[in-house]
């Protein structure tokens, strides 16, 4: 029997995992973890029984570990506690559901443990990817993409000799405001950033949808993932989201993977692969579909993308205070403290500021995390 740990459990892709834990019977869930929302962690404790949770605050954990009296389950807290959960000896695959640069260390420390990655957290690549990628290959573990487009990739690269790709085609939806000019992105309120046309998210990446930071971040993830430069990475806008992203061979041959919007199947397969299972779910109708359209990205007003490439193009320390300063200007975006279109402004003003540190170490990753928070925190 396969055995995971799950950092955030209770979040999109946390919960997702669980369900197809659950279709299929036969993989122990051996951890657990949150930031604190302890009923749902208690539901989840109670169905799968692991043997330890990772609760990171504190309050938190102590509540759990009441309400839990009645079972046999280890109660941890912190980043210690999430480490703790990454590397148990017992699992073969940890999940990386978790939000933010949170997730870097535990994912660190469970590839030195010697797991396998189901890899969701963005931050991730984005940040360590120089750091994670060569230390994975070193430890003989795998990187199992969790991203609908990364998957696709991978699924559409399965078999193939890498050294054939001509370019790699990520997919975007375009988000909620697509077609939208600057000017009518002035007043947009937080409601309509959440509405994302084909996929129910948290709420971080919802919004990192609407302003194309998130396809930024795919960008940055595959060039890690699947080791090309940025010129041979491309996004193409196909609004429904059919097609899950494509690869260019060098011989013209275009792959892709095409299937219904739902996360389960890139989560499914990262879970068994190479093995392919049935997942109950919609199909698609290629007569009800009838089309699939096209569009290039507009980057001219949403300055995600273009930002990202240009933090990506820079390297070193760039790409975390890209996605440092997002980080914090959604969250800020969020809470209505600043308007949509300054969540770019916030990015460029960071970015603009840094002094990039080539080849960053861990400490100088969290460190220019920090600066960079500090500085958006003395502005905004
Ligand atoms: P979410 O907000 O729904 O869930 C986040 C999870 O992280 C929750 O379980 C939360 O408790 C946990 N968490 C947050 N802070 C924590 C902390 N300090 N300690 C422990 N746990 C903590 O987010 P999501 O949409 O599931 O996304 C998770 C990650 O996967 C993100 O990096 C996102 O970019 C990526 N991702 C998500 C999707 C998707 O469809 N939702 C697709 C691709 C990639
Ligand atoms: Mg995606």
């Amino acid at each position: 029997m396969k055995k995971i740990a799950i950092l955030g459990s209770t979040g999109s892709i946390g919960t997702q995992t669980l369900e197809v834990v659950e279709n299929n019977g036969d993989i122990q869930v051996e951890a657990l973890s949150a930031n604190g929302n302890v009923d749902l962690l208690e539901k989840q404790a109670r169905k799968f029984k692991p043997s330890v949770i990772a609760v990171f605050r504190e309050d938190a954990a102590k509540e759990l570990k009441e309400r839990l009296k009645d079972m046999n389950i280890r109660i941890v807290t912190g980043m210690d506690g999430l480490i703790e959960i990454a590397t148990l000896p017992e699992t073969d695959i940890l999940v990386t559901a978790i939000v933010g640069m949170i997730g870097i260390l535990p994912t660190i420390e469970a590839i030195k443990a010697g797991k396998d990655i189901a890899l969701a957290n963005k931050e991730t690549l984005v940040t360590a990817g120089h750091i994670i990628m060569p230390l994975a290959e070193r430890m003989g573990v795998q990187i199992l993409p969790v991203d609908s487009e990364h998957s696709a990739i991978f699924q559409a690269l399965h078999g193939e000799d890498r050294g054939g790709i001509e370019k790699i085609l990520i997919t975007a939806s375009g988000g909620p405001f697509r077609g939208k000019n600057r000017a009518e992105l002035e007043n947009v309120q937080v409601e309509d950033a959440l509405k994302h046309p084909n996929w129910s998210m948290g709420q971080k990446i919802t919004i990192d949808s609407a302003t194309l930071v998130n396809k930024g971040l795919e960008v940055m993830e595959a060039k890690w993932l699947f080791g090309v430069d940025l010129d041979r990475i491309q996004v193409v806008v196909q609004p429904k989201s059919i097609i899950h992203s494509m690869v260019e061979f060098k011989d013209g041959a275009v792959i892709a993977q095409l299937g219904t919007p739902d996360m389960k199947l890139p989560i499914q397969y990262a879970l068994y692969y190479p093995e392919r299972r049935y997942l109950p779910g919609d199909r698609l109708d290629f007569w009800k579909l009838k089309e699939i359209t096209f569009e290039k990205p507009d980057t001219d007003t949403f300055l995600g993308l273009p930002l990202a490439f240009q933090a990506a193009r820079t390297g070193g320390s760039m790409p975390t205070v890209f996605n440092a300063a997002n980080e914090r200007a959604v969250s800020k975006f969020l809470h209505r403290k600043i308007r949509f279109l300054d969540i770019y402004d916030i990015i460029s003003d960071a970015m603009e500021h840094h002094k990039v540190i080539p080849n960053p170490s861990i400490e100088e990753i969290l460190a220019a995390e920090q600066a960079t928070y500090e500085r958006i925190e003395s502005r905004w």
